[in-house]
């Protein structure tokens, strides 16, 4: 269904915020700014909001239900502004699409509120990087930008400011997509898709579709950077040259491969990115040197040409761009080098909370592997790592409420041992290791059954990495 947002809300009318996580507090600070009648919806329980927000939505006179989403709220509203993490089929959302009221999420104000050029970044993996990459390089090239989205600040919140950037770039994930309405970003840019969040999805399909959404309201004169080398989107461009995909996709499709392929507008040639100039096949191609980058290696290489291909379609120079891209600085927990203690390298991945993520560092890794993996399992199976697996992993330390599921699914692949906690999994995998492997948190699954989150259980990881250096200079 199409929306005018901006008709809808309009002075008086009613507006419901489903989700009062951080999107939601903007989202509540957005609405204000438009002077419509605002209820917050929240399914924790009263006492578990801070006492600070919880003052401010009351001295903004917002009308605060809690402990669960009633019908009767959400159906006397004008509109419905649902957070990511609100699943879109919950009974009391459904009554309200029945009564016609749009349910959007914070993807849908884009279309009637957002001003400047939008760039926006989905996949499995890589989304963070690319997105701050994309971001790095246009701020190197000299434009104002906004990064954020699902990273960082939300798009609500920057809707809510002055807008002074010339070019937003968002993070967007396939939750965010799932209720973005008429969401249409001039240069989109998908990574990758694997088997992630299946315990939210009714099917693998269900979710590549949502990703692939990430074009469905691009038009001519649009870009869709995608990977061409994605078994996943290389069968959705199938279809689409089949003409039996959902939708159209009609913006320009410009592909990256680690191979030169035809068809490819970026590939990898050893430590470079050429770009292949458009419909000009004599033309010189263009050069991007990684070596002495931190983005010389798998999969940081795909992100490299992912983000180079977006800014060169936003007019950035190749002397900027190869500039910004020595600046980069590598998120945390993305497989980032901890320590080496006897010839022995730690490596804290733990953003890596799907398979799909956990095999690109496998397949990017040069010694043997003791693989520290587990936590809470997203349904999906972990049969695309077992060749992998069998490859370049010696032995795996598995913690957390995954691990028996994850120890029948490699039998026979690996050696397997349990653990606890993280000191105990990192002394086993020590213990495990031979001098110059790697010992590597990759875990496949996300933290929340032992660790407050991803960069939480990183951050243990790291502290019992130090214990045990502690412990072998002594
Ligand atoms: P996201 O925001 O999609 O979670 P991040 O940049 O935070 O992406 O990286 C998440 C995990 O995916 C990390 O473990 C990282 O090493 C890995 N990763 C980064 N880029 C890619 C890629 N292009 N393909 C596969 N895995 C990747």
């Amino acid at each position: 269904m199409n929306w005018n947002l901006k008709e809808i809300l309009q002075p008086g009318a009613h507006v419901v915020v489903v989700g009062l996580g951080k999107s939601g507090v903007s989202a509540v600070r957005f609405l204000l700014n438009l002077g419509v009648k605002i209820s917050v919806s929240e399914g924790g329980r009263q006492e578990n909001l801070e006492g600070d927000l919880v003052r401010w939505l009351k001295e903004k006179r917002v009308f605060v239900e809690t402990g669960g989403h009633t019908s009767e709220l959400l159906t006397s509203a004008n509109c419905i502004l649902v957070s990511p993490g609100v699943p879109l089929d919950i009974a009391p959302l459904a009554a309200a699409r029945q009564k016609g009221i749009p349910v959007v999420g914070e993807l849908a104000l884009a279309k009637d509120f957002l001003k400047g050029t939008l760039v926006a970044v989905t996949g499995t993996n890589g989304k963070s990087t690319v997105t701050t990459l994309i971001g790095d390089l246009l701020a190197g090239s000299g434009k104002k930008v906004f990064v954020g989205g699902n990273l960082g600040t939300p798009l609500a919140e920057y809707l809510a400011g002055p807008q002074e950037c010339e070019v937003v770039v968002l993070e967007v994930s396939s939750f965010q997509l799932d209720s973005g309405g008429e969401f249409h970003p001039r240069v989109g840019v998908l990574l990758n898709i694997t088997p992630d969040h299946l315990d939210r999805y009714a099917s693998y399909e269900a979710y590549v579709e949502s990703k692939m959404s990430l074009f469905k309201n691009q038009q001519p004169g649009d870009v869709a950077v995608v990977n061409g080398d994605d078994p996943v989107i290389a069968g959705w461009l199938g279809k689409e040259s089949e003409k039996t995909s959902p939708w159209p996709l009609l913006g320009e499709i410009r592909q990256y491969s680690a191979c030169e392929t035809t068809g490819m507008a970026a590939f990898l040639s050893g430590t470079k990115v050429r770009i292949v100039a458009k419909g000009e096949p004599g033309k010189k191609t263009e050069e991007y040197e990684l070596a002495g980058t931190p983005l010389d290696q798998a999969p940081n290489t795909e992100n490299a040409m992912a983000a180079i291909l977006a800014v060169r379609a936003l007019g950035c120079s190749p002397a900027d761009i190869q500039q910004s891209l020595a600046g980069f600085a590598p998120l945390p927990h993305r497989l980032a080098l901890v320590d080496e203690i006897n010839g022995i390298s730690y490596y804290d991945d733990s953003k890596a909370t799907n398979i799909g993520a956990v095999y690109s560092a496998l397949g990017g890794m040069k010694q043997q592997v003791v693989l520290i993996a587990g936590g809470r399992g997203k349904g999906g199976g972990y049969e695309m790592l077992r060749p992998l697996v069998r490859e370049k992993v010696r032995a795996m330390v598995l913690i957390g409420e995954a691990r028996e599921e994850m120890a029948r699914a490699f039998a026979e692949t690996t050696r397997i041992a349990f653990a606890a906690e993280m000191d105990e999994a990192v002394r086993l995998a020590s213990s495990m290791a031979e001098k110059g492997d790697a010992v590597l948190l990759s875990p496949a699954c996300a933290s929340f059954d032992m660790f407050r989150s991803y960069s939480h259980r990183g951050e243990v990881f790291a502290q019992a990495v130090s214990r045990l250096a502690g412990q072998e200079a002594r």
